[in-house]
């Protein structure tokens, strides 16, 4: 069957930057499975999945809005260095900020700290090297939950 609303679909990824940077791969790990429509990957993936079936391979290019969105300059701050306490900040280090966003330290400076709490793949075209391993239709609890169940999915 071919992917459309509602599927659950299981791939295969490597995800690319335009330099040929690996970002991410599933290589070694279980195929992703989820549910098509539920904006569980990037819009631009899910749009570009739309159609596909089984075994299709194909290289999905995402532009950053269609990604990990575009870098906002007002989510980079500069906070006093103290705000920290005795914990020891280096640039690139990564912290928790709420649930889902996560803050990343550009630049250490004697006085501050900058952070970026920009998605950490903003601004940055993907380029998803995909391999569809499994289509089938979701069922009924999957819909009313809008998650997959079983392999690859939750486990409730
Ligand atoms: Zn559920």
């Amino acid at each position: 069957m071919n992917i459309s609303k509602n599927s659950v679909v299981s791939f295969h990824y490597k995800l690319t930057d335009n330099e040929g940077t690996v970002l991410d791969s599933s290589e070694g790990r279980d195929a992703l499975t989820y549910l098509q429509g539920s904006q569980m990957i990037v819009p631009g993936l899910e749009a570009q999945m739309e159609g596909k079936s089984t075994g299709a391979k194909f290289i999905a290019v995402v532009t950053p809005e269609d990604g990990y969105g575009v870098v906002e300059p007002q989510l980079i701050q500069r906070v006093p260095k103290d705000r920290f306490g005795d914990q020891q900040i280096e640039t690139g280090m990564q912290f928790q900020a709420g649930e889902h966003s996560v803050v990343t330290v550009r630049e250490v400076t004697q006085e501050d700290v900058v952070v970026d709490g920009n998605h950490p793949l903003a601004g940055v075209t993907l380029n998803f090297d995909v391999e569809v391993t499994g289509v089938r239709e979701a069922t009924p609890d999957e819909l009313a939950h809008g998650h997959v169940h079983g392999e690859g999915g939750h486990h409730h």
